[in-house]
């Protein structure tokens, strides 16, 4: 499949995916079988994992997406980002974080530590996909669908510029 300048092959088969997100809820509905959860998907790329995810969960459980907001301070700061559409309080729960790929982890790191601050019971992750670099920091991801290499990936929510999210299977650009 070729998306504008660069050319996917096959990588992650849609009932490979399938499992692992039956596995993921699995272990979700055992560790949080006392609690009542907030998924916190972030937007867009785990819209389809979300998806997926919380109708395998049978635990209840509350469902909230949010997004990213990247912006340059007006001071020296570098980048920030913020979390854009919490709707409600999330003072004293507990939050799962449902995110598409972690990298570098600098983003979910971000994240984590903004909602630690607004004084949640617990945060953690769920991811379906990690690649090496989070992995070798050590970034804590309690629950991981694959892991994998440093490698470019598309489909099932992911995107390249924007394109290729709607496939049910995840590509990997060619070498
Ligand atoms: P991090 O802050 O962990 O480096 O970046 C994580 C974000 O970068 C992901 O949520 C995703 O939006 C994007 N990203 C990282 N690797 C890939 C990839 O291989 N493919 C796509 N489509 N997005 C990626």
């Amino acid at each position: 499949m070729k998306v504008k300048d660069l050319e996917f092959k096959p990588f992650i088969k849609a009932e490979d995916i399938q499992k692992k997100v039956k596995t993921l809820a699995k272990q979700i509905d055992i560790d949080y079988a006392d609690k009542t959860p907030i998924l916190l998907p972030i937007l867009n790329g785990s819209f389809i994992f979300a998806a997926d995810l919380v109708k395998q969960i049978n635990i209840a459980c509350k469902v909230s997406f949010v997004k990213i907001n990247s912006y340059v301070g007006t001071q020296s700061t570098g980048q920030l980002k913020t979390l854009i559409g919490l709707e409600e309080s999330l003072f004293g729960q507990h939050i799962i974080i449902v995110e598409d790929i972690v990298d570098t982890g600098l983003t979910l790191q971000k994240i984590v530590d903004e909602l630690r601050s607004l004084g949640t019971k617990s945060v953690e992750v769920v991811a379906l996909l990690r690649k090496t670099p989070a992995r070798e920091k050590n970034i804590e991801v309690k629950y991981v669908g694959f892991e994998i290499d440093n490698e470019f990936v598309l489909g099932y929510g992911l995107d390249y510029d924007g394109l290729g999210r709607n496939t049910d299977h995840i590509l990997k650009a060619k070498a």
